[in-house]
């Protein structure tokens, strides 16, 4: 089974880690200090605070603004839940903008979805395709609102020659194992405001200063959210070969490209020039006479080798939501869950997995071409 994304970990990487475990310090040493150098350093952020998973630095982001109880941010429901789970997790409120049929939020919907209530736009980087962001920092900057980026698929995208993660308050990655880079479990926020990163480094761990010798103090409510060292050894030797991978990920998603152009029964997503795309997924959008064999085609690829898979259910249809938040229904995101699939592109790929993938995916669609879905 080739996977729709996979890490790629090789001896090196291997023996950065157990050079920690032969150490003195598993943790709290001075291998997470030089992995949060090297990011702040790769992105062109003045700050990088890591935790254990993108999860926590969600939370922890929104916590040091201090998001509440009615609070509200904007966001996309197509992401992986916990971009709005962490937020309700204070107590705010997810208020769901529609997509573009890039994957990405809308950002000509947002303005409309404004309300006192509003504290922070929380958009998502879709498969690796930069967001919107000088418009979306427009928006923000007008209503005095805050911009956290989920660029959990992101790591290396970038818009001009500036990287995700230089353009907003806050920018959230994940170092999950299948997202660009990996560290097992773990995440990062990235920002230029210096008090942002201080909160977010006592929020990890306790809220704890130290003072002299054995005196500490707590000065706010804080976590252990922190990175082990072994961890951040493997991020520091998988961070080295980031570009390698974007390089590998892109020359395999434009040959799909190629390979797909003009396809009837499905399109492709394009990166616009002068954008940089991570490319953590390679989505297909299926036309809407295929919806109706969405299923079948998802279960005839994956038992022919293809760990396809489907990003993401909308947010909203999750019964959690639905039981707190009432039935919501997005037009474009609705037409977006039908259409999605996405097929395998990553590090580990050869140009011949890459051939194997994209001929199978061409057979398997005209195999449903002519069922037809009913209207
Ligand atoms: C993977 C992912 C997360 C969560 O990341 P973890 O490191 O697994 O906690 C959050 N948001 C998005 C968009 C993701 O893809």
């Amino acid at each position: 089974m080739i996977p729709y994304s996979t890490q790629l970990i090789e001896e090196d990487d291997i023996a950065a880690v157990v050079e920690i475990l032969k150490s003195s310090h598993l943790t709290q040493g001075a291998k997470v200090e030089e992995f949060e150098e090297a990011i702040a350093r790769y992105v062109g952020a003045r700050y990088c605070v890591t935790f254990n998973s993108a999860t926590s630095a969600l939370l922890g982001a929104y916590a040091v603004v201090e998001l509440k109880e009615n609070d509200e941010i904007i966001t996309t429901p197509i992401s992986f839940v916990a971009t709005s789970n962490m937020a309700i997790a204070l107590g705010a409120k997810p208020v769901f903008c529609d997509i573009k049929m890039d994957g990405n939020i809308d950002e000509s919907l947002i303005e409309s979805l404004i309300t006192p209530q509003t504290r922070a736009l929380v958009p998502v980087d879709f498969a690796g395709k930069p967001v919107a962001m000088e418009a979306i920092n427009a928006i923000a900057k007008d209503h005095n609102l805050l911009v956290i980026e989920d660029a959990s698929h992101a790591l290396g995208s970038g818009i001009g020659n500036q990287k995700i993660g230089s353009l907003a308050d806050m920018t959230v990655f994940s170092f999950h194992a299948i997202k660009p880079i990996t560290t097992g479990e773990g995440g990062a926020v990235v920002t230029n405001d210096e008090a942002f990163a201080q909160k977010l480094k006592l929020f990890r761990s306790h809220g704890i200063i130290k003072k002299q010798l054995w005196n500490s103090d707590m000065v706010s409510l804080g976590h252990n959210f922190r990175l082990t060292e072994f961890a951040a050894a493997l991020g520091l030797s998988q961070l080295h070969k980031l570009d390698h991978f974007l390089s590998t990920r892109n020359k395999i998603a434009r040959y799909y490209d190629e390979r797909f152009a003009g396809h009837k029964l499905f399109t492709t997503i394009t990166i616009d020039s002068g954008e940089q795309s991570a490319r953590h997924l390679y989505p297909l959008l299926l036309s809407p006479a295929l919806h109706c064999a969405k299923e079948d085609i998802f279960a005839e690829l994956q038992s022919r080798g293809l760990g396809v898979q489907v990003h993401y259910k909308p947010i909203y249809q999750n019964s959690f939501y639905k039981e707190r938040f009432g039935e919501q229904r997005l037009a474009n995101t609705e037409h977006f869950y039908k259409s999605e699939l996405s097929i395998p592109c990553h590090q580990k790929m050869s140009m011949e997995n890459a051939r194997i993938v994209a001929d199978t995916v061409l057979d398997v669609m005209e195999k449903y071409a002519y069922r037809g879905c009913s209207f």
